[in-house]
Formats: C-alpha cells, structure tokens, sequence
C-alpha cells in the first residue's frame, strides 16, 4: 500500500552535550543509553507516530552541535517544520547560546515554530538555570514555549514532542 501519511522534519539543536541525542533515543527507544558517543555531522530518525487520530511520519534530525560540524547547519535547517532548541539546566551559557544558533536558523528556517528545553532535571543539585530565567529568554527571542525534560527518567520526553508536533501541524494545515 502507497505510503501517504505526511511527514515533518523536526530539528535538534543546541551545544554539544546538552542531551540532543540522549533525548531523540529516548523518545524513539525508551531507554536512556548512557554511552551514547559523540553525535558526528548529523544523525536522522524516523518514526510513525499517531497523533490527535492522524497518522504521521516524524523524522527527528541530530544535529553535532560541536562547532567544527557547524557548517553542515544551514543545509541542516532546510525545510523543517519545526525545532526543539536544548540547554543544560546545569550550564547557564548553554542558555545563552540561543542567540547564536539562532543566528543561523533564522536566516535558513525562518519562522519554524521552535521550543526551549531545559534538558537533565534529574540532576537537581547541580541545577545552575531556574524556570525564569528560560522563560525570559524564551520570550526575548519569541520562541514558541518553553519545557523541561530528563532523557534519564523520561520527565516530559513524550510531551516535548506531543507539543512541538501539534504546533508544527497547525502550521501546516
Ligand atoms: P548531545 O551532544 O547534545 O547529543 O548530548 P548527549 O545526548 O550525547 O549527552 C551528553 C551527556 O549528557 C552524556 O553523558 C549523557 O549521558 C548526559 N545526559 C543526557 N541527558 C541526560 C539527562 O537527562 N540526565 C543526565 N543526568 N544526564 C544526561
Ligand atoms: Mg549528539
């Protein structure tokens, strides 16, 4: 049978070691992987997911955030319909990178609808950013939302992705 469910390009982005990876495994697999390596260039996924009764094909695209791979991002962004920008909880500057990545995306994915993520609220004592500050930040730069999320416990993994999903197809209706 002719394959006719549509499909959506997801972007992750954000500086190396913020949990890109740890959280597109966890939301395809299930599981956290601890030793998961280095993401080189790009790495892409596919999943069918069924979502308010419709079903669509997601492909999640892992970007290295490592600045020697920055060059593949402009070709990186080219017809995504939506981003999941991540930061550390434990890494302010992490946060503060949005400006730069930003930079790049809107000039080569303008007007994606885009959420922050505060990624690894499990490690609570290590915690460096509060919720305000995000929210600030995400405000500033007129990003669509804003959530947390442990790819370790599975804290607001599906619902980072429910969310940015049902924004990314009311745009594209
Ligand atoms: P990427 O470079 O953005 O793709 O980041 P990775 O997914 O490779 O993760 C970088 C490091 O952070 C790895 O050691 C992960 O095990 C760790 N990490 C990722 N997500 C979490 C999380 O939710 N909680 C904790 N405690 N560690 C995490
Ligand atoms: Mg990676």
């Amino acid at each position: 049978m002719k394959d006719t469910n549509p499909t959506y390009k997801l972007i992750l982005f954000g500086d190396g070691g913020v949990g890109k990876t740890s959280l597109a495994h966890r939301y395809l697999t299930g599981v956290f992987n601890e030793g998961i390596g280095v993401t080189i260039g790009v790495e892409f996924y596919i999943k069918n997911i069924m979502i308010g009764g419709k079903s669509i094909k997601l492909q999640v695209w892992d970007f290295g955030g490592e600045q020697r791979f920055r060059f593949l991002l402009p070709s990186y962004c080219k017809k995504s319909d939506g981003g999941l920008f991540l930061y550390d909880i434990t890494n302010l500057s992490t946060l503060h990178s949005l400006k730069q990545w930003m930079e790049v995306i809107s000039v080569n994915a303008p007007n994606i609808p885009i959420l922050v993520v505060g990624t690894k609220t499990d490690l609570v004592e290590k915690r460096k950013v509060t919720k305000e500050e995000a929210v600030q930040v995400s405000k500033n730069h007129k990003m669509s939302g804003f959530v947390e999320v442990s790819a370790k416990t599975g804290f607001n993994v599906e619902n980072v992705f429910e969310t940015i999903l049902k924004i990314m197809m009311s745009k594209t209706l």
